[in-house]
């Protein structure tokens, strides 16, 4: 059998979806095959080729092309689509001109007052020039500290509850092991990030932490 191209568009430069199927498939091909990762940045695609600062101008059946011209041909394509703001929120006066909704970095309200946002859907710019990641465990932190404001609002007490820009986040990549990355997003002039090599513990940490997280909202 001839060796086959599996092309993977859009890694995820927090390495989520892509990248732990590049790793996982690099494992399970011989290197016959070719893996080929694309992304606008460097991720954590350990064991496949990678090109970066590619992005797509075509595809068409067996081959993509990029803006520099280059073409790669492939058998599988795997594409993960950008992210994009809501269509709900189209039009609403709370977003800004880009469609995600600004929010004061600490106290998640937005432009009017008594109004917030978590999640995904906002946009939190950082001192190195690219927003804050949208990552559950954000989101997680921003909806605790909004929940306590509102509390104390509605009780006539101070709002001192602050989301600090702090996270952490396993990074599945396959065969029962996972990374670990944890840090202050807000650091400045970078996110102070540190990463852990992929491991049995941390992908058992994983296991155990989403076990917690669904016991306690069962
Ligand atoms: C494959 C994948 C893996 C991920 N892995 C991780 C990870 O390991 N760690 C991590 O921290 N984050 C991870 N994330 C990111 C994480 O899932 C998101 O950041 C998080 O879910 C954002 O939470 P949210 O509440 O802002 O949005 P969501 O979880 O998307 O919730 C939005 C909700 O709004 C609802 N909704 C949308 N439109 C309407 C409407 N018009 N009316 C009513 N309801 C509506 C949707 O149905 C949805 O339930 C991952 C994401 C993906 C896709």
């Amino acid at each position: 059998m001839r060796g086959q191209t599996v092309l993977i568009l859009g890694g995820g430069v927090g390495g989520v979806g892509g990248v732990v199927a590049a790793n996982a498939l690099r494992r399970r091909l011989d290197r016959r095959h070719r893996i080929v990762v694309v992304d606008r940045e460097p991720t954590f695609a350990l064991a496949a080729s990678f090109l970066p600062d590619h992005q797509i101008t075509r595809a068409e059946v067996g081959r993509v092309t990029f803006t520099d011209g280059t073409t790669v041909d492939f058998d599988l394509l795997v594409h993960v689509p950008p992210i994009a703001p809501p269509l709900a929120l189209r039009g609403s006066r709370v977003v800004d001109e880009t469609g995600w909704v600004r929010v004061d970095r600490h106290s998640l309200e937005t432009a009017y007052p008594g109004v917030y946002a978590v999640g995904d859907v906002t946009l939190i710019p950082l001192a190195m020039g690219k927003p804050l990641p949208r990552a559950g465990v954000f989101a997680h932190a921003q909806a605790e500290a909004v929940a306590r404001n509102i509390a104390a609002s509605v009780a006539g007490k101070e709002r001192a509850a602050r989301f600090d820009g702090r996270g952490a986040c396993f990074v599945e990549t396959g065969d029962g092991r996972a990374g670990f990355g944890s840090g202050d997003f807000y650091a400045e002039p970078r996110p102070a990030v540190r990463m852990r090599r992929p491991a049995w513990y941390w992908h058992a940490g994983k296991v155990l932490f989403e076990k917690q997280v669904m016991w306690g909202w069962l």
